[in-house]
C-alpha cells in the first residue's frame, strides 16, 4: 500500500466533482486530488448525449459531455490531479480513504478534508418486486443509455418504459429516433416523476402513450421479454385486476427511482438524512463530520445539473477554507424542518458565524398543487413569500432567505399553500 496526502480529495468525478475540484483551486488549496473509479472523468454526464444541459450555468445549451468537459478543461488549467480507475473502498473519520488503483494497487489517501460527490445508482427490478419470470431484455433505463450512447448496442425493438423520470423519458425519445417502438410508459403516481419539459419534448412530441396511475403487474417471457401486464392502480396503489391487459414487448425499462451512493458516508458514520438517503448538511456542504463535506446527487438527486455545480462549488470552496484553517468559529445553528406539502429541504441545518450570508435552500413538494404560496418562516415568523403557478414533485424548487438576524436553536419552515 503506497500513501498520498493532499489538501482536498473529491471521491467522484462527475459534475459535482469537477465543480468542487474546481473551487477547491480557486480557493487556494493547494493538493486537489479527483478519485474517480471510472476510467475517464465525467460521471452520468458522458453517456447523456442529448441536449438540456447547461441553461441556468452558462445561459446556453449543451449535450452533457460538452457540459462536463467544460469543467474538466478549467480542472485541467488550475492543476487538480485526475486519479482514475480508483475505487475508493473505505473512508475513516481522520480522512483517510482506502483505494484501490486499477494499475499500482492499494492506496491510502490521507486528506485534510474530504468532498463526498459519488452520485447515485438505480433502483432496479429487485427494490420494486415485479412478479413474473426472470428473462433477458429487462434494464435500467441508465444502463440502456450506457449501451445505447457509448456502447452502440441495441436493447431491443418493441419497449415498455416503467416510471416517467427523467432518464425513463428521455430513453422513450433516444429509443424512438433509434428506430425502436415505445408502445408505452407506465407511472404508478398520478403525477409526473420528472420535469414536463421532457414529457413535452420527449413523449408528446413523438406521440409515445404515457399510463399515469398504472403499473406493470407481472413479466412474461423465458428467454428474452415475450410482454408484460400493465394495470391501472386505486389510491393505495393496489392494481385492480379488471384493468389488466397484456402488452406484447421484447424490453421492459425501469426509471423508478435513483439511491445515494452513501455506503463509504455510513462506513464514516456521518449522519444520513431518511428522507433524502443522503447525509445531511449545512449551507456549506458540511457533513455532521466536519472534514467531510458533499454535493450533488449524493446528498439529494437533482433534477438539473445546474443545480449540482452550483452547490458543489460551494461544498469546494468550504472543504478549500476547511483544509486551510479558514472557516470560521461556530456560533450556534437555526435546524431547517418541512412544513405542509414540501418532502424535504436541504442543507437540513443553517450554520451561524460572521459570514451571514444569504443561503438557498432546496426543496420538492410532496404532491402536486396549483396556484399556491411558498413560504418560509423562522420560529413562526415569515421571512420569505412568494407565489407560483404550480408545483410538483418531480421539479426541485429554491428560496434564498436572509440569515443576518438568526439566533442558535431557531427552527426555519418551509411550506406550501393554497393561495387565496
Ligand atoms: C443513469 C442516469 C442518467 C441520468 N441522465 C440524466 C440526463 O439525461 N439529464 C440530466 O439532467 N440528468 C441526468 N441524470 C442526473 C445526473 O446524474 C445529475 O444531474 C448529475 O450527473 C449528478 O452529478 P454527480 O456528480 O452528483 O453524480 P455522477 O454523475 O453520478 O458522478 C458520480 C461519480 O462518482 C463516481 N464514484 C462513485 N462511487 C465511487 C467510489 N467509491 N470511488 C470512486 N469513484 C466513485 C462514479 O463513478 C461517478 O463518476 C442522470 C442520472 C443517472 C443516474
Amino acid at each position: 500500500m503506497f500513501d498520498v496526502k493532499c489538501d482536498v480529495a473529491v471521491i467522484g468525478g462527475g459534475p459535482a466533482g469537477l465543480s468542487a475540484a474546481m473551487a477547491a483551486k480557486e480557493s487556494g488549496a493547494k493538493n486537489v486530488m479527483i478519485l474517480e473509479r471510472d476510467k475517464s472523468m465525467g460521471g452520468i454526464l458522458q453517456q447523456c448525449i442529448h441536449p438540456g444541459f447547461g441553461l441556468a450555468y452558462f445561459n446556453e445549451e449543451l449535450t452533457g459531455p460538452e457540459y462536463a468537459s467544460r469543467f474538466f478543461e478549467k480542472d485541467k488549467s488550475l492543476g487538480v490531479s485526475f486519479v482514475p480507475n480508483t475505487m475508493v473502498l473505505n473512508m475513516e473519520k481522520n480522512g483517510t480513504l482506502i483505494c484501490s488503483n486499477g494499475e499500482k494497487g492499494m492506496m491510502a489517501v490521507h486528506a485534510k478534508s474530504v468532498v463526498l460527490a459519488m452520485g447515485c445508482r438505480e433502483r432496479t427490478r429487485a427494490q420494486i418486486q415485479i412478479p413474473g419470470t426472470r428473462p433477458a431484455g429487462i434494464y435500467t433505463a441508465g444502463t440502456a443509455q450506457r449501451l445505447i450512447n457509448r456502447q452502440n448496442e441495441m436493447v431491443g425493438k418493441r419497449i415498455v418504459i416503467l416510471g416517467s423520470g427523467d432518464i425513463g423519458m428521455i430513453m422513450a425519445r433516444r429509443l424512438t429516433l433509434e428506430g425502436s417502438k415505445v408502445v408505452a410508459v407506465v407511472e404508478i403516481m398520478d403525477y409526473l416523476a420528472g420535469l414536463t419539459r421532457n414529457k413535452v419534448q420527449c413523449l408528446e412530441d413523438f406521440s409515445i402513450p404515457l399510463y399515469m396511475s398504472h403499473t406493470v403487474t407481472r413479466i412474461v417471457g423465458n428467454n428474452r421479454v415475450e410482454g408484460v401486464y400493465i394495470a391501472e392502480v386505486d389510491e393505495h396503489m393496489q392494481s385492480k385486476k379488471e384493468s389488466e391487459v397484456f402488452v406484447e414487448c421484447d424490453t421492459l425499462l425501469l426509471s423508478v427511482g435513483l439511491i445515494p451512493e452513501n455506503e463509504l458516508t455510513k462506513a464514516a458514520e456521518i449522519a444520513i438524512n431518511p428522507v433524502t438517503n443522503g447525509p445531511e448538511v449545512n449551507q456549506y456542504q458540511q457533513t455532521s463530520v466536519e472534514s467531510f463535506f458533499a454535493c450533488g446527487n449524493v446528498v439529494h438527486v437533482n433534477d438539473l445539473v445546474d443545480h449540482v455545480s452550483m452547490e458543489s462549488e460551494i461544498a469546494g470552496t468550504y472543504a478549500a477554507k476547511y483544509a486551510l484553517g479558514q472557516i470560521e468559529p461556530e456560533e450556534g445553528f437555526v435546524g431547517c424542518t418541512p412544513g405542509a406539502n414540501v418532502r424535504y429541504i436541504c442543507p437540513q441545518k443553517i450554520r451561524l458565524d460572521a459570514e451571514r450570508k444569504p443561503v438557498t435552500l432546496f426543496f420538492r413538494a410532496v404532491r402536486p398543487q396549483k396556484n399556491v404560496r411558498i413560504i418560509a418562516s423562522c420560529n413562526g415568523s415569515t421571512i420569505y413569500e412568494k407565489k407560483a403557478f404550480k408545483v410538483n414533485p418531480g421539479e426541485m424548487e429554491k428560496v434564498t432567505v436572509d440569515v443576518a438576524g438568526f439566533t442558535d436553536g431557531q427552527q426555519l419552515t418551509i411550506r406550501i399553500e393554497e393561495a387565496v
